[in-house]
């Protein structure tokens, strides 16, 4: 696309060749293909992608602790059973 400030064409790209100036496709932002809703849409996914990996961290967190829960317990009972009698 031109740049709108020199006026030099710039095949793809986000920033001006020559000056430097930034530069947005307003094809592809308020193209006929992208409306409101399916932006709230890609929003929404975005949010729902967020939570799934929060998700995924607390399960693992959760399962480090189940398990370190579980050692902790078998240890505690070995080392009674040997020890202290
Ligand atoms: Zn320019």
């Amino acid at each position: 696309m031109k740049c709108p400030k020199c006026l030099t064409e710039n095949e793809q790209r986000s920033v001006c060749k020559k000056c430097g100036m930034f530069l947005y496709n307003t094809n592809y932002r308020n193209g006929p293909k992208l409306t409101a809703e399916q932006l709230k849409k890609r929003e929404r996914a975005q949010i729902l992608g967020f939570f799934k990996k929060v998700g995924r961290f607390i399960w693992i967190a959760l399962g480090i602790l189940l398990i370190s829960f579980w050692v902790f317990i078998l240890l505690y009972f070995l080392f009674r059973s040997i020890g202290w009698r």
